[in-house]
Order: C-alpha cells, then sequence, then structure tokens
C-alpha cells in the first residue's frame, strides 16, 4: 500500500506544495512546529533516508537547500534546521524548520494549530520566492 506521502505526490491527497522537481517534492507539515515547516521527500517510495542511492540523497539534500533558502527569506528566524526522524510516515522525509532557539526544533512542543489560509499564503510566499531564485 502507498504511504500518504506517495498519495500526496500523486495528488490523491491535498497538501500544501511548495516546489517539486522529477525526483523530490516540498510542502508544508501539517503539523508544525514554527510557521513554514515544510518536508522534503524523495518521490520514489523509501522508507529509510539512508537506503536512498548516494547520487540521489545528495541531490535531495541540494533542493532541501534551495527550498530552506527560500524559507528563510520569508519566515523572520535566526536560521533554518534541518532534522530527520522518519518514526511516524514510513517514508524518507526532511524536516526543514525556521528557529531561533533550541527549543523550535524540540518535536514534543506542541505543534501549531493553523487555518488553511495561512497555510497558502506561507507556501504561496516561499515557492514564489523558490520560482524566483530558480
Ligand atoms: P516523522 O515521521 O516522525 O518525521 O513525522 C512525520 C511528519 O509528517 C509529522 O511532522 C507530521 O505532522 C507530518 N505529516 C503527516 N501527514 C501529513 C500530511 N498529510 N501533510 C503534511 N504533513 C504530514
Amino acid at each position: 500500500m502507498s504511504t500518504i506521502f506517495t498519495k500526496i505526490v500523486k495528488g490523491e491527497i491535498p497538501s500544501y506544495k511548495i516546489a517539486e522537481t522529477e525526483k523530490f517534492y516540498a510542502f508544508l507539515d501539517i503539523n508544525p512546529l514554527a510557521k513554514g515547516h515544510t518536508l522534503v521527500i524523495p518521490k520514489l517510495e523509501t522508507d529509510y533516508i539512508f537506503d536512498i542511492e548516494d547520487e540521489d540523497i545528495a541531490e535531495m539534500i541540494v533542493f532541501a537547500k534551495k527550498i530552506g533558502l527560500a524559507m528563510e527569506a520569508n519566515i523572520p528566524c535566526k536560521r533554518i534546521g534541518m532534522a530527520v526522524l522518519g518514526l511516524e510516515v514510513p517514508h524518507a522525509h526532511i524536516h526543514l524548520i525556521p528557529i531561533n532557539t533550541v527549543y523550535d526544533i524540540d518535536f514534543k512542543q506542541p505543534k501549531l494549530k493553523l487555518e488553511s489560509a495561512e497555510f497558502e499564503a506561507i507556501a504561496d510566499s516561499i515557492k514564489t520566492t523558490f520560482e524566483l531564485n530558480n
């Protein structure tokens, strides 16, 4: 059975999409630790990130870097933190999270509840910058 993220890539489940390439897809985390919290995933369903081929994981990180820079331009923060857990969804993903302190990337913190319009506005702003710069 497909993962929830494969269903997102195929458009079977909606997402607040930021950008995609032939191999990767970036979209807002639905339970964000901070405004702009983004997930970068491979389109090829792979559970464990370290099972991704060397060339592809390198490309995935470069894609994540470009997304992170577009986030930084739109979300006030000290920097963008990167984390990989993969304990919940068995489809590799990099978390990109705007942070000011170490506590902002603590996954035990309560998640933000945002309205759909706010998710859309955040995704649109990051997407616009990403498209301008790439
Ligand atoms: P983890 O596997 O522990 O890295 O966590 C999976 C992440 O995926 C969590 O932060 C969830 O909020 C996020 N997530 C799960 N389902 C969705 C979805 N349909 N759209 C966006 N993010 C999701």
